[in-house]
């Protein structure tokens, strides 16, 4: 539902910000403009009438929640303050949320550069690429953002490139933390926020998100910087995920240093024990030197100058807290599982094994939100509005159905994509239909275990 919408095109134009003091959001935003429609909302700048001088500019992104109680954004509430506390220059500042008109709106800091998925679009449709400067600058800003976060125990699950922003030239990486903040930190936050290429094989497997599933995403962005181009690529939904499961590890080409193509490799390991964390491959010698260049030019100072969080003490026992009480793997049982793990992950998997252990996962999680079941429905609500925009209602009826059929009975790929191609004229246009059919199954497997989502 885009509640501010209607205030939106009332303002719309270069109207002054004085003219329309009746759209007042908290008592000191005044919408400017829609910037974009993201997974769960709508994004719009807003001008900040309390925020500090050449700091008006902020980013309100507004989720709709349903009717929900006071007392269930409590909790959301609380995860916002610690969020509003951490400073880092690669990481995309969290201001603050609130409730207004049964939305949750989050307040962060605006990008004005676009993001870096759409620079490497602009890039790839001019021939261009980056130069391996740029790009272990680039990847040297994110292993420190990563590391900042990681270091306070918050994931990102949801590291891609149209997550990370460029400012000044400078990257910065958004909605760090904001997945917990909205869907609790369990298994179904993952599957339903994470975008299928960046995701690791113990994330689509449901062996628990952690750390390290952040690394992998890295991985997959690193590799996106060097090719302009995904690092698992596939026509649908599922030949995607077989390939990240199962398939082999891309490599970067020849006009890139074989030590980068070793830091690749590493982060993308199939097994996440194996894969090295972002403060291991800050000191790889490679990455280090490179570092050191990076700290000697002043206007990026403050990378290493951090604002110490107003009370590090209390965030990190409630962090440690909130980690604990949820279904991700805690660093202890990391340990004792890894030999278990190792083999679980070097398993092969076949098609039909991975569709069993895809649906027959805990997909309820323990400490779940109230607000989840509302989210997962808007988001398959976005997922079908936009399937139904691109393929038009009655061809996005038949190979929804078509394509429910299909896999309910195994088909093989090469079928679907035959008879796909008859309704389409590219089979990979179905790819929306694919992925939604997926969450569905995950929704209702949920729904009908039992226990329900939502309490
Ligand atoms: P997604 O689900 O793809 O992560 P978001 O809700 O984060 O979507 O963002 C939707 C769009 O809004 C993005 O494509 C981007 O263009 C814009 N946007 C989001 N955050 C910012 C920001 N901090 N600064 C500028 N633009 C932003
Ligand atoms: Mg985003």
């Amino acid at each position: 539902m885009l509640k501010f919408q209607e205030t939106v095109k009332h303002v719309s134009g270069s109207a002054p910000i004085s003219t329309c003091s009746e759209t007042l959001i908290a008592r000191r935003y005044v919408l400017q403009q829609k910037l974009g429609r993201g997974s769960f909302g709508t994004v719009y700048l807003v001008s900040d009438k309390k925020g500090k001088q050449g700091e008006e500019l902020k980013v309100l992104k507004e989720i709709s929640v349903g009717d929900l109680k006071p007392n269930e954004t409590v909790e959301a509430n609380l995860e916002a303050q610690l969020l509003s506390k951490l400073n880092h220059p690669a990481i995309v500042k969290f201001y603050s949320s609130f409730v207004e008109r049964e939305s949750f709106c989050i307040i962060t800091e605006y990008c004005e550069g676009r993001d870096l998925d759409c620079k490497i679009q602009e890039y790839k449709e001019s021939g261009k690429i980056f130069t391996e400067n740029e790009i272990i600058e680039w990847f040297i800003q994110l292993l420190l953002g990563v590391n900042y976060m990681h270091e306070r125990r918050i994931l990102h699950r949801d590291l891609k490139t149209k997550n990370i922003f460029l400012k000044n030239n400078l990257l910065k990486i958004g909605d760090f933390g904001v997945s917990r903040l909205l869907m609790g930190s369990c298994d179904l936050a993952t599957t339903f926020i994470g975008t299928p290429y960046y995701m690791s094989p113990e994330a689509l497997k449901h062996q628990g998100y952690n750390t390290k599933s952040d690394i992998w995403s890295l991985g997959c962005i690193l590799y996106e910087m060097c090719c302009m181009d995904h690092a698992f690529t596939g026509h649908n939904f599922l030949s995607i995920v077989l390939k990240i499961v199962e398939g082999n590890t891309p490599t970067l080409p020849d006009r890139y240093p074989s030590k980068l193509n070793t830091v690749l490799h590493s982060m993308l390991n199939k097994n996440p024990s194996l894969r090295p964390s972002a403060a291991e491959i800050l000191k790889i010698p490679y990455i280090d030197e490179q570092l050191e260049v990076f700290k000697n030019l002043s206007t990026i100072n403050s990378y290493f100058i951090l604002e110490i969080p107003e009370d590090p003490q209390i965030a990190e026992e409630y962090y440690n807290d909130v980690f604990d009480s949820c279904s991700e793997t805690s660093e202890e049982e990391e340990k004792g599982e890894e030999e278990e793990e190792n083999m679980e992950v070097s398993q092969t998997v076949s098609k039909t094994n991975l569709q069993t252990a895809i649906s027959m996962a805990p997909a309820v999680p323990r400490g779940s939100r109230a607000i989840n079941n509302t989210m997962a429905e808007t988001k398959l609500k976005h997922m079908r509005e936009s399937a139904i925009q691109k393929l038009g209602a009655e061809v996005f009826e038949k190979v929804y159905h078509y394509l429910k059929k299909a896999r309910e009975q195994n088909a093989s790929e090469d079928e679907i994509q035959e008879c796909l191609e008859k309704v389409v004229s590219r089979a990979s246009d179905c790819f929306e239909v694919d992925q939604l059919l997926y969450f569905e199954e995950q929704l209702h497997i949920c729904s009908t275990s039992g226990k329900k989502v939502s309490h």
